[in-house]
Formats: structure tokens, C-alpha cells, sequence
């Protein structure tokens, strides 16, 4: 413990800052060469949830060079505590404070966590622009879902390591010791050498400038060497990938406490609104036998009783039997239950219902989308309504009352009837209940969870426009009129917020001003509804000259240059801009398993499960 007692008596819940969890790491740093440490930049107990800090961790300490430790972000009753008494934000296992670190590594995994980000700069007393950072200050990288449109952090971070960092950060910490050690070093040769490396993005290395209406004349790179294009990395072998079998194991009670196995990246769906399907193709299974190893050893370091299956579409899995009927041959003997946190309606069956302990014990969830068939054919949800009421019946004849059903508003094209479509689904469920002859007794009970629509880099929709606030607000009022019944629970979510996660996820460099400002203002754990302010954003974008408008509602033509387009996903812009337009016409794509829609990603190398033109 590296707080101290009187310090951590005056908060909430130290177990937040203490260190010493069971399976930490603890290694001499007077013995490495490269002290790294990752920055979570939300509370311990969703940091400690995050797999990818689980396999970054991990990874970094395999190698005997590297000592990596972590960090979260302090509640705001630890950070009174840091400020008045001048102490800076420090590390878990050996509390070494934050600045003292040769490489800092920020994971960002929402929009809403950014001023965190800020903050812990602060607090880790790190300038906070990458221009300000001198030789002795470490260097900044961020990595995660929201670096494939890293510009309204440019400012801020050193360094970006773009697509899945299992090998790519060892590579880099290993650039550093490299340099170090023939005595090459200085901050800006060590930032142009990894401006080369692939998968690297280093924006001091690129210049942008701006045409009069503020969209983007120009992007290019500053000196020679330094690629136009920075393409993802990926694990090619997901069976080699390196997968945490000693997880470190929380103090205190976590979102999710359980033992995570990564069945499968990537998503075989191409929903055009999911940015998450897109950014992590192409497809790799990982094979359940190894699954069930690895299963099997985390338990013995561990002792969790609950296994989750975790992939962005599970029921997707090509080896779910096989994987299942392997884990309980032991786990059902120990008590210890499997989840699955991710299902599809039309992969839900009986048999899985039966095997899988999170199916039988919670409130099942299936994500519709959109009211109409018409609607989820734009947006390629490729479920029908059939499909999902078979499901609820499923739920309903084993004995459930209540099924949750999300959805989505202000997808291109939609229209009214489009709104009344979710409430006469979930009517039409109410009445599939009914018919149910082994029903169990009681009233159905319907949950009918609906977020806004936000256009994301990286999708189909991404030139989309996003609907004006007053325009949701109007959507979100109808639905509620059209479902008065009370077998149904009706929640939504603000769309000021969606607004605002909108114009920071298709943002430019420009936005970094607001975002210092936005430090300069004390704002913090935005993603949390008892810090969130919206008037507070909005009047920071007028104060600072920025348009909201211009970011989320404008539509963009398709040769406009787009923030992100340095990057390469993998997935090509041909092919979102063939989806858009068979968006527009209705047309579906049909999933990877059926056919290969020619997305791209299989160029990358690594085993894209169904494509028959893998690289390999
Ligand atoms: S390359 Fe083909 S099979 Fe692979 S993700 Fe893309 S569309 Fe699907």
C-alpha cells in the first residue's frame, strides 16, 4: 500500500487504490529495462473488468525487459485527497508515480472517458500537450476502439498503436530499450522511428490543413519515411494469441468478476451502424480445445465459479457445441456456470437454454434494432420479426416472464411508421406470450431499451448525418404515446449525450482546444450520469467557436476527407460505400457464413474463418 492509511481513510472505498490484489505482478524495476504502465481511464472497477487491459498486462510482463504496472482513474474524492496534499497519481504495485514511467499507455474505450484522460495527466504531473513533454517525461500512447479516430486527442498523445496490441506493444516497448541502450534516444528521433513501425500513429508527424467551410483540404506526412496510411495490426494465429491465465483479481467488487474467455474477433454480422463489427475483422475463432485449456488453467489461479464466452456475436461461434459440451464435463461438477453475455435471436435455441446458467437465471436480451422489417434491412440487421418472437417463445415456454429487447432511433431513412414498428413489436411479443402453452403464470413483462443513433467512423453510415436534438426528442415522445400498455417498461437514453459522443467520435484536431478547456473547466467522468452535463458541453462548444452541427448532423459527401482516413482498418471504403448504397436501396448483405461480401479484411492476413481468398 503506497497511499497512506490516513489518506485512504477519507475515501469512499480504498480497495480502489491499494495495489496487492492476488496475481499481481511484482517484479524488481531496478532489473528492466522499460517500466510501462497502463492507465484505465474510468474507475478500478470497470478498469478491472476491461479484458484488453488483461492482455496487455499480461503480454508486456512476459517479457523479462518490461515491468508493466496499472492505474485508474481516482474518484473525486481521491482526487481532493491527491490535490491537497500535493501528491501525484502513482501505480498500483510499486506506486511509482506517473510521470517516473518511461511509457504511459491509456486504453479508450468511450468517447465520454476523455477527460479523464486529461485529468490523470494532470494528476500524474505529465504535461498535458505532447508538445510540452520534455525528454524526461514519458511517452504517451493510447490504443482501443476510439483510436481509429484518435484526431480530437492529437494533441495529447505521443503516440497511438492502432488494431489489437498483444505483439505491436512489445514491439514498441522494445524500439525504446533499443534506442536506449545504443544511446539513439531523444523523445523525437524515438517518435519518427515509430512512425514507421506499422500499426503506429504518431501525429506530430502529419500536417492538416483546412478548406474555409472547416472540412479537411489536407492531410499528409511531415518528413520522409512516414507512411500516408497506417494499417491495423492483428494476431494472425488467435490459438497462439497470448490469453491471461492469471488474471489479477480484484479487492473490491467488480462490473464483471468472472473468468473471460475470447471465443472468436470479429463479427460475421456487418450491421452498417456497428463499428465494432467492422474495426475487428477479419473473423478468427480461437478453437475450443485451446478454449477449454485455458479455461481449465484460469480456474485453477483463480477459483472464479463463472465462465463467460464472450465474442461480439457468440451464438455465432462455429465450435459453441463443441466448446460447451467440453467445459461442462467439469465445470457443472465444481458449480461453476457458464454466461454468455452476447445472443442472437435467430441463433437462440432450446438446447442453449438449457446449457448456459446466465440464459437461465437472468432477463434475456435481444437486440432488434428497428421496428420494421423494412428498416432492419437498411440497417442489414438481417433478423426478422418472426425469428424474434420464436426466440421470446423459447424464453416464455422455460419459464420466463420478461425479455429486454434494445433498439435503436434515428437511423437513416427512418420514418414514423418506422417508430411505431418497435411498439407493435413488442405488442406482438406480449401476444406471443399468450400462446405459449407451458407459459409460466404471471404477466409477460417487456423491456424496451432504445438508444440514439450516433454515425461512427468506420461504418457504413459514417458520412450519415445524426438527427437534431429536438428530432429525437420528437421520436422519443411518440414511441412513449404508442406504448401505453404497462406489461411494457419503456427506457431511452438522453440524446444530448449521443449528440455530444457523436462530434467527438467523427471529430478533427480542432476539438483538442475544447478538450483542454474542458480540463481547464474541471470536467470529469463524463460517461457517468452524476458528472455528465450536457449544458456544460454545449455551452463549452459555443464558448470555443466549435459547431455541433457541423459534426454530428452534417452529411458528408463520400470523396470528402474524413478524419480517420489515415487509417486502414482492414475493411475497405469500397466496400462501406457499396453498403450505403445498398442501404439506400434496402438491399441486405447476407452474413459472412453465407458469403463472403469482399469487406477486405482478409488482406490483412490472419485466418478469416469463412473467406475463401484468406491470405495466409
Ligand atoms: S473478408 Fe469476407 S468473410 Fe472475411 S470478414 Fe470480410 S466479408 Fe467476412
Amino acid at each position: 500500500m503506497f497511499y497512506k492509511d490516513t489518506l485512504l481513510k477519507q475515501v469512499l472505498k480504498p480497495g480502489r487504490y491499494t495495489g496487492g490484489e492476488f496475481n499481481q505482478v511484482i517484479k524488481d524495476p531496478e532489473q528492466v529495462k522499460c517500466r510501462f504502465c497502463f492507465a484505465f481511464p474510468d474507475t478500478y472497477e470497470i478498469g478491472m473488468s476491461n479484458l484488453g487491459i488483461r492482455l496487455l498486462y499480461g503480454s508486456l510482463n512476459e517479457d523479462p525487459d518490461v515491468y508493466c504496472e496499472r492505474t485508474y482513474a481516482p474518484w473525486v474524492d481521491m482526487e481532493d485527497q491527491l490535490v491537497k496534499n500535493g501528491i501525484t497519481l502513482s501505480s498500483h504495485e510499486t506506486g511509482t508515480p506517473l510521470c517516473d514511467f518511461d511509457i504511459l499507455g491509456f486504453t479508450l474505450q468511450y468517447e465520454l472517458c476523455y477527460t479523464n484522460v486529461l485529468n490523470m495527466l494532470r494528476l500524474g504531473h505529465i504535461p498535458v500537450l505532447s508538445s510540452e513533454r520534455g525528454e524526461d517525461d514519458p511517452i504517451v500512447i493510447g490504443g482501443g476502439p476510439c483510436s481509429y479516430n484518435p484526431e480530437p486527442l492529437a494533441d495529447f498523445f505521443d503516440v497511438f498503436s492502432i488494431g489489437e496490441g498483444e505483439e505491436a506493444l512489445v514491439e514498441f516497448a522494445h524500439l525504446y530499450i533499443d534506442m536506449k541502450a545504443s544511446g539513439q534516444y531523444d523523445r523525437r528521433k524515438f517518435l519518427y522511428e515509430v512512425s514507421k513501425v506499422p500499426g503506429f500513429y504518431v501525429p506530430s508527424m502529419y500536417e492538416v490543413t483546412y478548406n474555409e467551410d472547416g472540412t479537411i483540404k489536407s492531410f499528409c506526412p511531415k518528413y520522409d519515411g512516414v507512411p500516408a496510411k497506417i494499417t491495423k495490426r492483428i494476431i494472425k494465429d488467435f490459438d497462439k494469441a497470448y490469453f491471461p491465465e492469471k488474471p489479477v483479481m480484484p479487492f473490491i467488487e467488480c462490473v464483471q468478476d468472472r473468468i473471460t474467455l475470447e471465443i472468436m474477433r470479429g463479427c460475421i454480422r456487418g450491421c452498417r451502424f456497428c463499428q465494432a463489427g467492422m474495426i475487428y475483422r477479419p473473423i478468427r475463432e480461437k478453437s475450443p480445445s485451446v478454449l477449454n485449456e485455458q479455461a481449465k488453467r484460469t480456474y485453477e489461479n483463480t477459483g472464479y465459479d463463472e465462465i463467460s464466452l464472450c465474442s461480439l456475436s457468440t451464438s455465432d461461434y462455429t465450435g459453441l457445441r463443441e466448446l460447451t459440451d467440453g467445459l461442462l464435463s467439469w465445470t457443472d461438477d465444481r458449480m461453476i456456470s457458464l454466461t454468455l453475455p452476447s445472443l442472437r435471436a435467430d441463433s437462440f435455441t432450446d438446447e442453449l437454454m438449457q446449457k448456459v446458467s446466465s440464459v437461465r437465471t437472468t432477463t434475456l436480451t435481444f437486440a432488434a434494432e428497428a421496428g420494421t422489417q423494412r428498416l432492419r434491412d437498411v440497417i442489414n440487421k438481417n433478423i426478422t420479426e418472426e425469428e424474434v418472437i420464436r426466440a421470446c417463445k423459447v424464453a416464455f415456454a422455460a419459464g420466463k416472464t420478461a425479455v429486454k429487447l434494445y433498439f435503436m432511433i434515428g437511423h437513416p431513412t427512418e420514418t414514423d411508421e418506422d417508430i411505431a414498428g418497435i411498439a407493435e413489436l413488442c405488442k406482438h411479443i406480449i401476444d406471443a406470450f399468450y400462446e405459449v402453452e407451458d407459459r409460466p403464470k404471471g404477466k409477460p413483462q417487456i423491456t424496451m431499451s432504445v438508444a440514439c443513433f450516433i454515425p461512427k467512423p468506420f461504418t457504413a453510415f459514417q458520412w450519415e448525418g445524426q438527427d437534431p436534438l429536438p428530432e429525437f426528442r420528437r421520436k422519443q415522445q411518440l414511441l412513449g404515446h404508442l406504448c401505453s400498455d404497462r406489461r411494457i417498461k419503456y427506457n431511452y437514453h438522453d440524446a444530448d449525450g449521443s449528440i455530444i459522443e457523436a462530434v467527438l467520435a467523427r471529430g478533427d484536431r480542432k476539438l483538442c482546444r475544447v478538450l483542454l478547456e474542458a480540463l481547464g473547466r474541471g470536467m470529469k467522468f463524463d460517461a457517468w450520469s452524476e458528472f455528465f452535463s450536457s449544458e456544460k458541453w454545449f455551452r463549452l462548444f459555443e464558448d470555443c467557436g466549435v459547431d455541433v452541427k457541423f459534426y454530428a448532423e452534417r452529411k458528408r459527401e463520400t470523396d470528402e476527407i474524413l478524419p480517420w482516413d489515415m487509417i486502414d482498418c482492414g475493411v475497405s471504403k469500397e466496400f462501406f460505400i457499396r453498403e450505403r448504397k445498398k442501404a439506400y436501396e434496402g438491399k441486405t448483405t447476407p452474413s459472412c457464413a453465407e458469403q463472403c461480401a469482399g469487406c477486405g479484411a482478409n488482406r490483412l492476413g490472419g485466418e478469416c474463418t469463412w473467406c475463401p481468398n484468406t491470405k495466409k
